[in-house]
């Protein structure tokens, strides 16, 4: 399924072995690290892991091509951690992320593979936010920094950051982050590190910026490139006709056709995305909107509601989509078609992911045909149309996501950890582990998501008892 190679990008790149499907025992990570992958299910590495930590474990710079979704996070989060003193109260790694979600979710990695070991500390600095609770995060000590260049170098400027400690430094999804025109921050931010730390670099594309980078901030690095299986083969493209009159209540047609449990829904505009959400809520699906507009604490609480599918369609623009990483998404479902045939191939790649088939749908009217054709070309494989008459209706009645996210007020900031709500949902309240969904805790609110018939009760039932001792307010949203 993959393999390595050294594109002929750095003249410094050299050639791996590939461990592919190899037991993370092969490696030297301690046995409470192996074992807290065995609880977290990760029996094997992935092509990614197999091929980038034997080196970085090693100590060398790495520039990998891996794609989200292809396990990259644990593979610099686990050689940073090995690397990382926890008695010393300083900050030793350094993640440079292009979003605020990605580094969000690489915290919740990190968090997650560093639990088998002393009180490990991780902070997220991003902007959109206050700068004052992240210095004070900052003060009482952080081992892991993870955030956008922006705000690091904010903090840096003003000498609430202190990178004197630091061994390992990771630029995730570099590519972006040189798409967003961050070269410059990086730049500086970089230059601000120790001379003689590691440097692990992923991205999904090697644009020039990348040598660039390269070039001017690694050691010696091993360029590593993990093949993915090629996508088009787990995606099944559809493509429907429409007209404007019918174009919105054929989504709800698709989706009562289809009964994805996820389905992102793309449209071009802000406007159409507020049109969609309405009609589709108008007819009793439960769906959101995600755009560029809206506050941060409005877009954790969407983002929450759709991962833990208690959401059954998040209708979003490209640009308010990017850094999205759902991992479970039955389907994509292009509203309109866009003008721009790589816009098009990255919306349906977001389905079919890690092994997974998914499905693609698109409404295209006549006036589109045009940008059809640009994505045929683009493609080089023409469009499948089905007629809007083989779409019939389940007879189920509009899709109902399974889960219902309850929202508990306290969060990080309350010293809430996502055990002490399971722990109050089983321990106290009774339900068996497979009634709970994912458990969200952010800095001042806790999402967790449970199954709908429970979720009334639940949230009774959290009302009335204590987590951490304390009483907590409890709302279904
Ligand atoms: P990433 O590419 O880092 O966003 O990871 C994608 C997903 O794969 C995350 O949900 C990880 O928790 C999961 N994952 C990472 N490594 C492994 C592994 N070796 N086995 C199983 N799951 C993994």
């Amino acid at each position: 399924m993959s393999t390595t190679n050294t594109a002929p990008l750095a003249s410094t790149a050299s050639n791996v072995t590939l461990n592919q499907g190899a037991a993370f025992a092969t490696l030297a990570l301690s046995p409470s690290t192996l074992a807290n992958l065995e609880r977290l299910g990760y029996h094997q590495m992935t092509p990614i892991q197999a091929a980038s930590l034997p080196p970085a474990l090693a100590g060398r710079d790495l520039i990998a091509q891996a794609q989200t979704g292809s396990g990259k996070t644990a593979a610099f989060a686990l050689a940073a951690l090995v690397r990382l003193n926890p008695r010393r109260f300083a900050v030793q790694t350094l993640v440079l992320c292009p979003t605020r979600e990605l580094a969000d979710q690489v915290a919740v990695e990190v968090r997650r593979l560093a639990r088998a070991e002393e009180n490990i500390k991780v902070v997220t600095l991003c902007g959109g936010v206050a700068l004052r609770g992240q210095r004070a995060s900052l003060e009482h000590g952080a081992h892991v920094v993870v955030g956008t260049p922006g705000r690091i170098m904010d903090h840096l400027a003003r000498g609430y950051l202190n990178l004197e400690a630091l061994n390992t430094l990771v630029l995730d999804e570099a590519d972006r982050m040189l798409d967003m025109g961050f070269f410059e921050d990086m730049a500086t931010v970089i230059k601000q590190c120790p001379k003689d730390r590691q440097t692990l670099l992923f991205s999904a594309t090697y644009p020039e910026g990348i040598g660039k980078l390269a070039a001017q901030f690694m050691r010696d690095p091993l360029q590593i490139t993990v093949q993915a299986p090629p996508a088009e083969r787990l995606i099944e493209e559809r493509h429907y006709e429409v007209t404007r009159d019918n174009r919105l209540d054929t989504v709800a047609r698709l989706l009562n056709h289809f009964r994805p449990v996820s389905t992102l829904a793309f449209c071009n505009t802000r406007q159409q995305c507020k049109d969609l959400v309405g009609a589709l809520q108008g007819q009793g699906f439960s769906a959101l909107a995600l755009y560029g507009e809206l506050e941060q604490r409005e877009r954790d609480q969407v983002l929450a509601q759709f991962a833990n599918r208690s959401c059954s369609v998040l209708v979003a623009t490209d640009v308010a989509s990017r850094g999205l990483d759902i991992s479970q998404l039955e389907a994509v479902i292009n509203v309109d078609i866009t003008p721009d045939p790589e816009v098009h191939v990255h919306r349906i790649g977001r389905t079919g992911r890690a092994g997974e088939s998914g499905l693609a749908l698109s409404l295209a009217s006549l006036h589109e045909m045009g940008f059809v054709g640009r994505i045929e070309q683009y493609q080089h494989r023409e469009s499948v149309w089905h007629p809007l008459s083989s779409l019939t209706p389940s007879g189920k009645g509009p899709l109902q996501p399974p889960m219902v996210t309850l929202q508990i007020l306290g969060g990080r900031k309350e010293k809430i950890r996502p055990g002490d709500v399971l722990g109050a949902l089983t321990a106290d309240a009774g339900y068996a582990r497979e009634q709970i969904g994912k458990i969200n805790v952010t800095e001042f609110t806790t999402f967790v998501a449970v199954q709908r018939d429970i979720a009334l009760e639940a949230m009774h039932k959290l009302n009335a008892g204590k987590i951490k001792g304390k009483g907590v307010k409890v709302r279904l949203l």
